[in-house]
């Protein structure tokens, strides 16, 4: 069985930028669903299980390029009290659907605060390491939702 369109693949793989590991682990999704990025899906699509390969993904199929718009300077007096105000922290804003928006402060100045609420890897080239650990097809439940079920047919 090779990797295609409706069948749910399980991925082992480590996710490198500029060298340093950002992400690993373990992935089962539905292929050709979107569900995972672009360059990725591309780079899985007709292979076989058991086989191991490298990948760069460039952004314009990984997170895409950082949008300037998703830089804000907000007063300090927008989060709320007590909470960390400092570099690093994350948070979450609502979208007019109150869908959470992460976002990540970058600057502190005085009482002006620089948010980010671009993915932290937009703009970076994604090298991964990929080991497909098994292929299956998909049941109609999975192909109705549109995403892989875990192994009690859970979400
Ligand atoms: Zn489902």
């Amino acid at each position: 069985m090779k990797v295609e369109r409706n069948k749910v693949v399980t991925i082992v793989y480590t996710l490198r930028t500029n060298g340093e590991v950002v992400d690993q682990g373990e992935l089962a999704y539905l292929h050709g669903h979107g569900q995972i990025i672009p360059g990725l899906e591309e780079a899985l699509e007709g292979r076989h299980e058991g086989e191991a390969f490298a990948v760069s993904v460039p952004p314009e199929k990984g997170y895409g390029e950082p949008n300037p718009e998703g830089i804000q300077v907000v007063p300090k007096s927008a989060f709320p009290e007590g909470s960390e105000v400092a570099v690093g922290e994350q948070f979450y804003a609502q979208d007019p659907t109150g869908q959470p928006l992460p976002f990540v402060i970058t600057a502190v100045e005085g009482d002006e605060v620089t948010i980010d609420f671009n993915h932290p890897l937009a703009g970076q080239v994604l090298d991964f390491e990929v080991e497909i650990t098994a292929i299956r097809d998909a049941s109609e439940e999975e192909l109705a939702h549109g995403h892989a079920h875990g192994p009690e047919g859970l979400h």
